[in-house]
């Protein structure tokens, strides 16, 4: 994943800051706990595509 073009990714949903997390190829967004994947090394930021976070990934 390219750290610039991690940088200028934002939630679609509140537009705040993303988590890249390298072993699920995720992005996640705390505040909306949302985890947006990353698929063939593109992040696919729709909100329709991205998976709920479980209650402990939100606290962890
Ligand atoms: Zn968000």
């Amino acid at each position: 994943m390219d750290k610039k073009l991690l940088a200028i990714l934002v939630c679609p949903v509140c537009k705040g800051a993303l988590e890249y997390r390298a072993d699920e190829s995720e992005l996640v967004c705390r505040a909306d706990g949302l985890a947006y994947p990353i698929r063939d090394g593109i992040p696919v930021m729709l909100d329709t595509e991205a998976r709920t976070l479980t209650t402990d990934e939100r606290l962890g």
